[in-house]
């Protein structure tokens, strides 16, 4: 395994599925940063088999909707001075303003300029949010994000 030295200071996101690093890197915007920015790949996980891990060498601020949505059982550590000093659960988020786009052809938010529409979480599993102006459902997948 190659040895990545140990973060001072930063954040390291973890528990990401495999597969799904580069889009929350790219999702993200990571490689915007001045920051040293690691992504590791299939890296071993007792738990998950396999798992990928982003190292942040800053503490920056995470859009942690759009991580939640990506991949709502990451968790994220704040390292300071070496040590872990906090761990963030991620969830699906129970509301999104601005990422969803309604699918629902006759809903205002299409022939009407709603900057950032907002949908409430219907269905966990299959990650259903429905419009707060047509009530229609709409299903994330990640082709929706820019
Ligand atoms: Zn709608």
């Amino acid at each position: 395994m190659i040895n990545v030295s140990k973060l001072k200071k930063g954040l390291v996101i973890d528990h990401i599925a495999a597969g799904s690093g580069y889009r929350i890197f790219r999702q993200l915007k990571l490689d915007e940063l001045n920051d040293v920015v690691i992504l590791m790949r299939n890296v071993p996980s007792q738990k998950m088999g396999k798992k990928d891990v982003i190292k942040i060498e800053n503490h920056i601020n995470l859009d942690l909707e759009v991580l939640g949505l990506i991949d709502p059982h990451a968790t994220i550590n704040v390292i300071d001075n070496g040590n872990r000093t906090k761990k963030i659960r991620l969830a699906l988020p129970k509301r999104v303003e601005g990422i969803l786009k309604c699918k629902n052809p006759r809903c205002i938010t299409q022939y009407e300029k709603v900057d950032a529409p907002v949908f409430y979480l219907a269905n966990e599993e299959n990650k259903t949010y429905r419009c707060s102006y047509c009530d229609s459902p709409t299903q994330f997948v990640e082709g929706d994000l820019g």
